[in-house]
């Protein structure tokens, strides 16, 4: 069979390939159309590729529809000549994540395209569980774009603590994961404003359902994001994946909004586990509204900071006990300063 294989960033060959073996749980579809994602594009750029590490000869695309051409001995619920989809995620079902519903951050997980080869070849093989038929209602062509649709569903199932009903979504990015998002963000019963820097993308977001168009070319987009979110929290859906748009993410946000990033490539290395783990992060600013609270638990000695003072000054030596925090921070945790 042919696959097409990415061997360096932007190298990509066709090359004859055995087919795929067949186990007695899997299938074994013929891709008959793939659609390209962002996340194909970023992955033949080598931009999810760590700096100093071999490139992994890899299969792309995750985004498919074809024909089942043959199952395994004990798979019931599809049969050759069936039309499918195959979810591109793959998870382990025993690990902690696993078990408690998040088989997406799965310890073991893989991804089509990403870890594993995906469906740019004739064949794929997948286990029967990952398997789905495409009703006749559904074209070939929609049918290679559910991925989006799927990873859109998933932003409004992530964890958001606080949710509230009525929140402003913005939705940076108006590619096939945009625009899925902008639909769902409406479904859901959402105002929504779409932010793109192409003028077509951001026409067909206003066709999808955006109430608001914002181009950050016509201007100072988080101060028109900010001024439409009005004084509420929003929430800030980043897909479009570049160091600009996480920058704006930051700055369109409202006093307690939430952002989500989509795209893996808007977030810095060192945060990335904010897509891979889907971890929260937030911040804290000052005590405030905290002092009687603070009182009491030391008046109830349920709190301990006296330990923390380890030296005492008079005010005449207060560049000896700046000098000595300074000089000798393992000893000196705490000055106190006699006046
Ligand atoms: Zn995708
Ligand atoms: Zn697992």
């Amino acid at each position: 069979m042919r696959a097409a294989v990415l061997y360096y960033p932007r190298e990509l060959r066709i090359e004859e390939r055995p087919e795929p073996a067949v186990g007695p749980t899997d299938v074994k579809v013929a891709v008959r159309l793939t659609g390209i994602c962002g996340t194909d594009v970023h992955t033949y750029e080598g931009r999810y590729h760590p700096v100093g590490t071999p490139f992994p000869a890899r299969v792309l695309g995750h985004d498919f529809v074809g024909i089942v051409a043959e199952v395994g001995d004990r798979v019931t619920s599809v049969r050759p000549g069936d039309r499918v989809t195959v979810e591109p995620s793959r998870s382990c079902g025993v690990c902690a994540a696993c078990r408690a519903g998040a088989a997406n951050l799965c310890a073991k997980w893989t991804h089509m395209g990403m870890t594993i080869d995906g469906c740019l070849q004739d064949y794929v093989v997948a286990p029967e569980h990952y398997v789905h038929h495409i009703p006749p209602s559904i074209s070939d062509e929609e049918a290679a774009t559910l991925e989006p649709v799927a990873v859109a569903l998933h932003v409004f199932d992530a964890r958001l603590p606080d949710r509230r009903g009525d929140e402003t979504v913005v939705v940076i990015g108006a590619g096939p994961i945009g625009l899925a998002t902008i639909e769902i963000a409406k479904l859901r019963g959402h105002r929504v404003i779409a932010v793109e820097i192409v003028p077509e993308r951001l026409a067909l977001a206003a066709q999808l359902g955006a109430d608001e168009i914002v181009n950050p070319r016509d201007g100072d987009a988080a101060k028109r994001i900010l001024a439409l979110s009005g004084d509420t929290p929003n929430l800030i859906v980043e897909t479009a994946g570049t160091s600009q748009s996480a920058q704006l993410a930051m700055d369109a946000a409202t006093w307690y909004g939430r952002i989500i990033f989509v795209a893996l490539t808007a977030v810095p290395q060192p945060l990335r586990a904010l897509v891979s783990k889907e971890v929260w992060m937030t911040g804290a600013r000052t005590g405030h509204g905290s002092y009687p609270e603070a009182i009491r638990l030391i008046a109830e000695g349920k709190v301990a900071v006296s330990e923390m003072i380890t030296h005492r000054f008079p005010l005449t030596e207060l560049r000896e006990a700046f000098e000595l925090l300074l000089a000798r921070p393992g000893e000196a945790f705490r000055v106190a300063i006699e006046h």
